[in-house]
């Protein structure tokens, strides 16, 4: 057993393989906002397992629906029916307003599954000759680990020595509609462009408010599949259901075709979609999309299975039940404006950016200092959990659970830490 965090590092060193670099952090537990180390030290969780955790750290009716699923039937494969998909894929293409979802199990599944249905779909249906067809993405983006996303990516870290990459995708400026345009008015072979609202590991990257739905203007001018991947920004972090629909209020239930909800023709969920106690992807389109796929061209063990399913219909009604959207656009003005008074009476923040609850501060230094590590841990000492995204940019995501008195103390200790750089 481990007593120690010094003894739970040093087995993950020697036993496991050094893929990630975390913060010497050892979590045992978790409730609502909070966690604790194996030293019983309390924290404010501010990554929420990079948003995964919208709904709080145990939330017990997504636990209860878990381990009620779990007591009854984990896993029938797609091979049967289960009694809980169907009502889990009824339930969800009600909530997001869409004909079919697909079930998976990871982001990077999700992902994958969009660029594949994305492709059958302008083979067979747009007409685009095989082999030829391009998606377009951006630059800075994030969409997972596997090898035909990374072939896309423009982190060289995340690249290097994994190729050969796979083609088929063409990469242009983030919030840059000109760009976008002009790559479409160049090419007849665009299947789709996939794309971040808002760019999660990239720094919290927000665009200008008028990008996204011109994005999907221009995809629906010249016949593109519009993929929004919303692993990060969906289900209510950004203060809204999606952070497709803009600054609509739909509280959790977005039907609203008006000007400000760029509607996807393909919708990617990941991480929240079971509220982090599981993993649950999904993605979802109307029939004139989905229904390429057909039985033996694609699927996963897992995807769809009976846990997923039960978990992912109660997180989703936790989220509307709790007003998570409303909770996270009231506290993420606030929490911004407070860093916001705070860094005019310093140089040590360059900026606050974000929307809802998913923001991050930019540290007036080089992307390869290593200030917002140090800043890290000391907020950690200070009780509070953050992760740097590069050398300079801090995301503070919290789960959306907290309260107002809450988010007031954790500024308090975001503001006293910068105080001491
Ligand atoms: N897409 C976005 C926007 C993400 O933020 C992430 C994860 O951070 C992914 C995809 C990949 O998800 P996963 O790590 O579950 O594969």
């Amino acid at each position: 057993d481990v007593k120690t965090s010094a003894q739970a590092i040093e087995l993950e060193d020697k036993h496991g393989a050094h893929n990630y670099h975390p913060l010497p952090a050892v979590l045992k537990k978790g409730d609502g906002v909070f966690v604790w180390d194996v030293e019983d030290k309390k924290y404010y969780d501010f990554l929420s397992a990079y948003s995964a955790v919208n709904q709080g750290h145990c939330h017990p009716r997504i636990v209860d629906a878990m381990t009620k699923q779990a007591n009854t039937i984990t896993l029938t494969s797609r091979a049967f029916h289960n009694n809980v998909l169907g009502v889990f894929e009824k339930y969800a293409t009600d909530y997001f307003n869409f004909d079919k979802l697909l079930p998976m199990n990871t982001g990077a599944e999700a992902v994958e599954t969009a660029i594949k249905i994305c492709r059958k779909w302008a083979y067979e249906k747009k007409g685009i000759k095989e082999q030829d067809a391009q998606i377009i993405v951006f630059e800075n983006n994030f969409h997972g680990r596997t090898t035909t996303i990374i072939s896309f990516s423009n982190d060289e870290g995340a690249r290097k020595n994994f190729g050969p990459y796979t083609p088929g995708f063409i990469k242009i400026p983030y919030d840059d509609a000109d760009a976008l345009e002009k790559v479409l008015k160049e090419h007849d072979n665009i299947a789709g462009a996939l794309i971040e609202p808002i760019q999660g590991e990239a720094g919290v990257y927000t665009p200008s408010d008028d990008f996204i739905p011109k994005v999907k203007e221009l995809c629906q001018q010249h016949d593109v599949l519009f993929m929004a991947d919303e692993i990060q920004t969906g289900i209510a972090r950004t203060g809204a259901l999606l952070a497709v629909c803009g600054k609509c209020d739909c509280q959790g239930h977005c039907e609203r075709q008006d000007a400000t909800y760029s509607r996807p023709d393909i919708l990617i969920l990941g991480k929240a979609l079971s509220g982090g106690a599981y993993p649950v992807s999904a993605v979802l389109a109307d029939d004139a999309v989905m229904n390429v796929i057909q039985p033996g061209q694609h699927g996963s063990t897992f995807g769809g299975n009976p846990v997923a399913a039960a978990v992912a219909m109660e997180a989703l009604e936790v989220v509307r039940d709790e007003k998570l959207a409303q909770n996270a656009r009231e506290l993420g003005d606030l929490f911004r404006s407070e860093l916001n008074k705070f860094i005019e009476t310093t140089d040590i923040v360059k900026l606050v950016r974000g929307r809802g609850l998913l923001n991050a501060i930019v540290i007036n230094d080089t992307e390869d200092s290593s200030t917002a590590w140090d800043i890290c841990m000391a907020l950690k000492e200070n009780g509070l959990l953050a992760k740097p995204t590069h050398g300079n940019i801090i995301r503070f995501a919290p789960p959306l659970v907290i309260t107002k008195d809450q988010i007031m103390d954790c500024v308090s200790i975001i503001i006293k830490t910068l105080k001491d750089f």
